[in-house]
């Protein structure tokens, strides 16, 4: 093998959430990375995010550089007493008075709301990144294996590299799962999960003085029928993200967009049955707003996440609908576990057979958690929108089963699953 570390060159397709956060954490290591990435620059889109602590673990372990970056933009509920509140759980679509909602529960975790403005949190992490680590404008078509073992990714504007490891983190239409499962597996395509969300950023003082306080700068999750609307402040509270979720019972109107322009005025429409709230929280979005579809991996999941020496990390795996508010978070979680097995002595001593081993272990530990997380979080959604079977609209069973869901996703213990995977490591390069 040839490169500066015994591990030779990894190469990251992809320079979103996971791949930087991956990039970060194995040059921590000391590891020799290029990341691929087909936009002509780092992007993230003007959203929030949420982490929950399970993330935030993950983050730490990943590289202390990624914490203290989160650490430097995330936002949490402004009120005093909210500080621990996930979200506040409330009825969104039967109340004619703004502000008079019916309070229906609250979940809540050591760390609360804890959201970034994306594009914020983006620009820290890159700090991170030196110069010609990342190579722009690389859209990777396909990758083949040469005679000596390594791996030649080939670029859409003709041009190529090698590596000994590809590591897919190029979101949920990855070339790179298409190139390991073939583009006829039904995993390949990403399904419509007919839900499509509205995403809107509202100046705080606007929210506060149109909703009060409590409403405006606390966590909120407005349930109804077939729909809900979700905020929470980012931006250190100078601002209220706003996402509004509605179910579609026909199809995405595009086949290569998940994201379309949108008006105020049809989001207004959707939500007409709602209650005054949350009319009154669409009346503050932008005319003009975009509209995204909600994808996921659900139907048809990748029976496993490796191929020899190419794997899938984050949403190119296991691309989840946005319920749990968790699909970041996870990517996070895979970094860490990834980039741990990648720092095992046993990898670099065994060189190609060890990077193969650990992308199987990689793999076998994965692959039941983030598969649960698109699952549960595809019931979370129903849960909040009165859709879940022998649930419907009764409070007290929504807020059972999301506390049993949340509990579980935020109790993960990502240095359990280091260990379980450096076990598996093990048992693989035994293989
Ligand atoms: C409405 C909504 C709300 C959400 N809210 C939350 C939340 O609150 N908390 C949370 O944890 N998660 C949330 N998520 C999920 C989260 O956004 C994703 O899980 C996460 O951004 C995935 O990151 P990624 O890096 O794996 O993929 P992506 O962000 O999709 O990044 C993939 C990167 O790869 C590049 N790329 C793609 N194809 C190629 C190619 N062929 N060659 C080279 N480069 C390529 C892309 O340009 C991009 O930069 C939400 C998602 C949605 C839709």
């Amino acid at each position: 093998m040839t490169g500066s570390n015994p591990l030779g060159s990894i190469a990251i397709v992809g320079g979103g959430i996971s791949g930087v956060v991956l990039a970060i954490a194995l040059l921590d290591r000391g590891l020799s990375v290029n990341v691929y990435e087909q936009a002509s620059r780092f992007g993230e889109i003007g959203a929030g995010v949420a982490f929950n602590p399970a993330a935030a673990r993950a983050m730490k372990i990943c590289s202390q550089k990624i914490h203290t970056a989160f650490e430097k933009v995330v936002t949490k509920n402004q009120g005093e007493d909210k500080q621990s509140i996930w979200f506040d759980w409330v009825d969104g679509h039967n109340d004619t008075e703004v502000g008079k909602e019916q309070y229906a529960f609250s979940i809540g975790n050591e760390s609360g709301a804890n959201a970034v403005h994306r594009a914020h949190f983006l620009d820290e992490l890159v700090k991170h990144v030196p110069d010609g680590t990342t190579h722009f404008g690389k859209h990777l078509d396909t990758i083949e294996e040469l005679e000596d073992g390594k791996l030649k990714l080939k670029f859409h504007d003709g041009s190529d590299a090698t590596a000994d490891a590809v590591v897919g983190c190029d979101g949920i239409k990855s070339k790179v799962r298409a190139w390991m499962m073939g583009a006829d597996h039904p995993c390949t395509p990403p399904v419509y999960t007919h839900k499509y969300a509205y995403r809107g950023l509202i100046p705080m003082e606007k929210a506060r003085k149109e909703l009060g306080d409590d409403l405006a700068q606390n966590s909120k999750m407005h349930m109804g029928q077939d729909g809900h609307v979700l905020t929470f402040p980012v931006n250190k509270g100078a601002t209220m993200n706003v996402v509004a979720f509605k179910v579609d019972s026909g199809q995405w109107p595009s086949d290569t967009k998940l994201t379309l322009p949108s008006e105020k005025s049809h989001v207004l429409k959707d939500f007409r049955d709602f209650g005054a709230t949350v009319h009154k929280i669409i009346d503050m979005l932008e005319p003009n707003l975009d509209c995204w579809a909600i994808y996921d991996l659900g139907d048809h999941p990748m029976p496993h996440y490796n191929k020899g020496r190419v794997v899938v990390v984050g949403d190119a795996g296991h691309a989840t609908s946005p319920h749990h508010g968790a699909g970041a978070g996870m990517c996070i979680e895979d970094a860490a576990v990834m980039a741990e097995l990648l720092n095992d002595p046993r990898v670099a001593e065994t060189g190609h057979n060890g990077l193969a081993a650990a992308f199987q272990a990689y793999s076998d530990q994965r692959l039941e958690r983030t598969q649960w997380l698109v699952q549960s979080s595809r019931r979370s959604g129903d849960l909040y929108e009165w859709r879940a079977e022998g649930v419907g609209r009764d409070f007290k069973k929504i807020e059972e089963e999301c506390r049993e869901r949340d509990e579980k996703l935020w109790n993960g213990q990502v240095k359990e699953y280091i260990k379980e995977a450096q076990t598996l490591l093990g048992k693989s390069l035994k293989q």
